[in-house]
């Protein structure tokens, strides 16, 4: 693992944002529920600087921060990398998903490449898969590394909708949607697998071209989740104003996934976990709780 400096003095802003880095006392959150896919999820970060309107883990309990500060304070786990050395054990055979409750290449990951460094110690654990899944091009920063782990580690690009004003209402802090679409290319032309998530689903105008585009981008999966919300989330007002509610429709949703389903007719079969063979895992779910998985 090469050992890459923290700040020093970490700021307590960063491009507005709260900075609050923290020693953690777990990194490895084990997933019981088969139907994830992976055996632990992994988060370098506590919060996150994308912070989407929608985002469930707005609502986790923080003595802190209020939900309505979601987006405006990030807890760098500093210690994570060494936390996950300590845990290596545990990763035997086992798949990783990285990050459930943060994006793992949101902002912050520019000045303390937790991220960068847990993926060192991952590559370390040659039985262990790993998913990266984010909705940032950053994630090009890293390109060698994640090239290193062959075919044991996919890149998830969450990509909810092809209109990018759409992005700006719901996502106004995550990057734009065609530095998104350059990311899968780019990591497809390098050998990583990639796969769209079209997830949360949003307002989308074109399913075909959506799908073709996500085809010809050189994703090797795709599928769509569905966004649950309750009545009483902030986030409905935001849907019912633009006239979005239908995203939350399962018919709407359905519609959506026949067009990827026409294009990527046969889904890309994941590796075997190394010891313990199982059946095969449905894609990963970003926000697990939340989403329908449809396709
Ligand atoms: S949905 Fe993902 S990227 Fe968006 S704020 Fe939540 S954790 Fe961050």
């Amino acid at each position: 693992m090469t050992p890459l400096p923290l700040p020093s003095d970490p700021p307590p802003l960063f491009q507005n944002l709260l900075v609050e880095p923290e020693e953690a006392r777990s990194i490895l959150r084990p997933q019981k529920d088969d139907r994830y896919g992976f055996g632990f999820a992994l988060s370098p970060y506590r919060g996150c600087g994308h912070g989407c309107r929608y985002c469930y883990v707005r609502d986790y309990p923080n003595a802190l921060h209020k939900p309505e500060d979601w987006g405006e304070w990030v807890a760098p786990k500093l210690n994570a990398p060494e936390l996950l050395w300590s845990q290596r054990h545990r990763l035997h055979g086992e798949r990783v998903f990285m990050a459930s409750a943060t994006d793992p290449y949101q902002p912050l990951e520019r000045e303390y490449r937790l991220t960068r460094r847990c993926l060192e110690v991952l590559l370390l654990c040659p039985t262990t898969e790993v998913i990266v899944h984010t909705r940032s091009p950053m994630v090009l920063q890293d390109l060698e590394l994640l090239r290193a782990f062959g075919d044991r580690l996919t890149v998830g690009l969450s990509i909810p909708t092809d209109d990018d004003t759409v992005r700006q209402t719901v996502e106004p802090h995550a990057p734009a949607i065609p530095s998104r679409w350059a990311a899968v290319e780019r990591l497809a032309a390098a050998g990583i697998g990639v796969t769209v998530a079209v997830a949360p689903l949003m307002a989308v105008h074109a399913p075909q071209a959506f799908a073709r585009r996500a085809r010809t981008s050189g994703a090797s999966n795709a599928w769509v989740g569905r966004l649950r919300l309750l009545k009483q989330d902030p986030f409905y007002k935001v849907l019912a104003d633009h006239g979005w509610l239908k995203v939350l429709d399962p018919t709407y949703a359905e519609g959506i996934r026949q067009a990827f389903a026409e294009t990527f007719p046969t889904r890309r079969r994941p590796r075997e976990k190394a010891e313990k063979p199982a059946p095969p895992p449905p894609p990963p779910v970003c926000q697990p709780g939340l989403f329908d998985r449809v396709g």
